[in-house]
């Protein structure tokens, strides 16, 4: 999918209407238009990136920062101390559906470990 067509890169641009609660030079958060839990953010890099597969080694930053910003939000959510949990699905086998990078932050709710 080219960057033009991206659902994400829409609502990062401001091209589509998106839930945004917090973007920065280097990523973007919002709410999942179909939470599955009472917290469900996605953080997102602005630029690009289809999956973990093309993250680069001068991608250090950016990827640090994804982990950061899910933190602080975690903290801003009050989901620290009950847990919470941060998912980054990666291609068909890992439940990919849409192909812009972006870290689950799912919390508010006991959750058990999912497999299928
Ligand atoms: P994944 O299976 O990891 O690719 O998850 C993609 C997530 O993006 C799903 O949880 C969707 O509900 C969410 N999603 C898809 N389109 C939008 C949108 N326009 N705004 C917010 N979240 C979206």
């Amino acid at each position: 999918m080219s960057e033009n067509e991206c659902i994400f890169c829409k609502i990062i641009n401001g091209n589509a209407s998106g839930n945004i609660i917090y973007q920065d030079d280097l990523v973007t958060a919002f709410r999942d238009i179909h939470p599955v839990a009472p917290l469900h953010i996605l953080i997102v890099p602005n630029k690009h990136i289809a999956s973990i597969n093309d993250l680069n080694a001068e991608d250090e930053i950016l990827a640090g920062r994804l982990l950061i910003t899910a933190r602080k939000l975690a903290v801003e959510h009050g989901v620290q101390d009950t847990g919470y949990r941060l998912i980054v699905n990666t291609g068909s086998h890992g439940g990919q559906v849409v192909f812009h990078l972006h870290i689950h932050l799912i919390g508010g709710q006991k959750m058990r470990f999912p497999m299928g």
